[in-house]
């Protein structure tokens, strides 16, 4: 049987994996970190389990849905169910309920909605005379301001398309693709464009290009979450795979994957060294470029890596406070953070607990001013702005801690596509290697879509061995 190397045991790798463990074959997993599970590892620090950012489980993939399930058996309490999400947002200062509704369009104050549809009732007017006369070319790579000005007017830009997306993106709305905006109407009318403002979630910029179902209908699937924090998924995953012989090899950071002339590979981390038939990379696209030898032409370096991922800094809250945000999550505008979720919430633990867990969510660039501060100025900006939105008082707060992640969310920039075009086509000459997962594909998703990625890798390589 061929030998495989998984570089990366995130939900991707550990879907390949366990997959391909059950086919019979014996795999080798890679992975830098002390611990398995990529973004949806849970950490331990001290007593506390730290997830990296809310996550929860959710799937409309029967398969995926059954396969994780499954690995809590009839264990007691040891998958918690929670009902539809409830979130919130802030808007121009003030709560709103989130998804907007008619209420919440009221909440933002009376002048908003007015001006809102003036606006929108102009750019319709001005791109329906252009498109009249036949002057309108297709721009067919809007950016975030065009697209935005052209399916909702001036009014909803300047004041909630680009302070949230400069935020959270911290790029200008004109370097950004509109495709960080998740759509699927393309018809311009104020019912469409209403419908979504009010349905879409706009603001759950991690979420795009889903499968079969809508965002807002995966947004409304049953969710689990495992009592022991959402890393179980994975630990489970890799026990799994350990029963079938497979090796998961922590701390091993793959430094070099060296493509051997009879078509086999050699990949080396600091002190071990592999050989294999196939392998399937889950790492960033940036990365694991730079790390092929022989070298890859200069256009095809200068193409990934200009492929590029949003950082997060993460700040975990334990607090005396319970119900602070009074659901699973709040979207924010112009303040340090542009999320915080209450774990009680996402647990379905209400009450529960003695103590209440936030999490507070920063995107930055890696090593920028944002990354290099010190926990101790980011804690205290953070606390500043829930102070001042009136969530916190300082003597609520027991315990910080802090994580910071680099490689989070791919960037969407204007010219990405022909950067991911050129890279993918790069990695598609190479036989028998795959480029994988969230960061693999540069590709937005959740775990049980990556579980997916890793369950059709493996049935293409079983396949193909046949
Ligand atoms: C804040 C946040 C909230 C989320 N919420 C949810 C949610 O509620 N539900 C949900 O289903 N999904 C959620 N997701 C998405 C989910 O976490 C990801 O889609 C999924 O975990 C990605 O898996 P992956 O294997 O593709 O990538 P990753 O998890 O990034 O795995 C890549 C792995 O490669 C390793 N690696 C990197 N470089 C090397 C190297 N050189 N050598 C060896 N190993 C290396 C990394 O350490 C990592 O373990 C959320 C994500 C974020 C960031």
């Amino acid at each position: 049987m061929k030998n495989v190397i998984i570089i990366g045991a995130g939900m991707a790798g550990l879907g390949t994996a366990w997959r391909l463990s059950e086919h019979g074959y014996k795999v080798n997993i890679l992975e830098s970190d002390k611990i398995i599970g990529g973004l949806a590892k849970t950490v331990k620090i001290g007593s506390r389990s730290l997830d990296i950012g809310p996550h929860s489980f959710f799937s409309e993939d029967k398969e995926v849905l059954k396969k994780v399930l499954d690995l809590f058996g009839d264990e007691k309490g040891a998958v918690q169910y929670s009902k539809k999400r409830k979130m919130k947002m802030i808007f121009k200062g003030k709560y709103v309920d989130y998804p907007l509704s008619l209420k919440s369009i009221f909440q933002m104050g009376i002048l908003s909605p007015i001006l809102s549809f003036l606006s929108f009732l102009r750019s319709y007017i001005r791109l329906s005379i252009i498109s009249l006369i036949g002057k309108k070319k297709k721009n067919e790579n809007p950016s975030i301001e065009e697209w935005a000005i052209d399916n909702f007017g001036e009014y909803l830009y300047l004041h909630f398309f680009k302070p949230y997306s400069e935020q959270f993106w911290k790029i200008n709305t004109t370097e950004l693709s509109y495709k960080v905006i998740p759509s699927r109407s393309k018809k311009i009318n104020f019912a469409s464009t209403l419908k979504h403002l009010l349905i879409n979630k706009y603001l759950d910029l991690a979420k795009r290009e889903p499968g079969e179902l809508s965002l807002q209908e995966r947004e409304s699937l049953p969710t689990y979450y495992p009592k022991k924090g959402y890393g179980e998924i994975a630990y489970r995953i890799g026990k799994k795979i350990e029963k079938k012989d497979g090796i998961i090899y922590t701390s091993q950071n793959v430094e070099e994957v060296i493509l051997k002339p009879d078509n086999t590979f050699e990949i080396k981390t600091k002190d071990k060294v592999f050989n294999s038939d196939i392998v399937v990379s889950t790492i960033p696209i940036n990365k694991i470029i730079n790390k092929i030898k022989p070298i890859p032409e200069k256009k095809i370096l200068n193409s990934a890596n200009k492929l590029k991922y949003l950082s997060l800094i993460l700040v975990y809250l334990t607090t005396n406070k319970r119900n602070v945000i009074d659901c699973e999550y709040c979207y924010f505008v112009d303040r340090t953070f542009n999320r915080v979720s209450e774990m009680d919430f996402i647990t379905g633990n209400i009450g529960n607990n003695k103590e209440n867990l936030l999490i507070v969510e920063i995107s930055c660039h890696y090593e920028d001013e944002m990354w290099n501060r010190s926990n101790e100025e980011v804690f205290s900006l953070c606390v500043k702005d829930l102070i001042k939105d009136n969530l916190l008082k300082k003597e609520d707060i027991l315990h910080y801690e802090m994580l910071r992640v680099p490689s989070v969310y791919p960037i969407y920039r204007k010219d990405y596509k022909t950067h991911l075009e050129e890279t993918k086509k790069y990695f598609s000459q190479i036989n028998n290697f795959f480029s994988i997962g969230r960061q693999g594909q540069f590709y937005y998703g959740d775990s049980d879509q990556m579980i997916r990625f890793g369950f059709d890798t493996a049935d293409k390589i079983i396949n193909q061995i046949k």
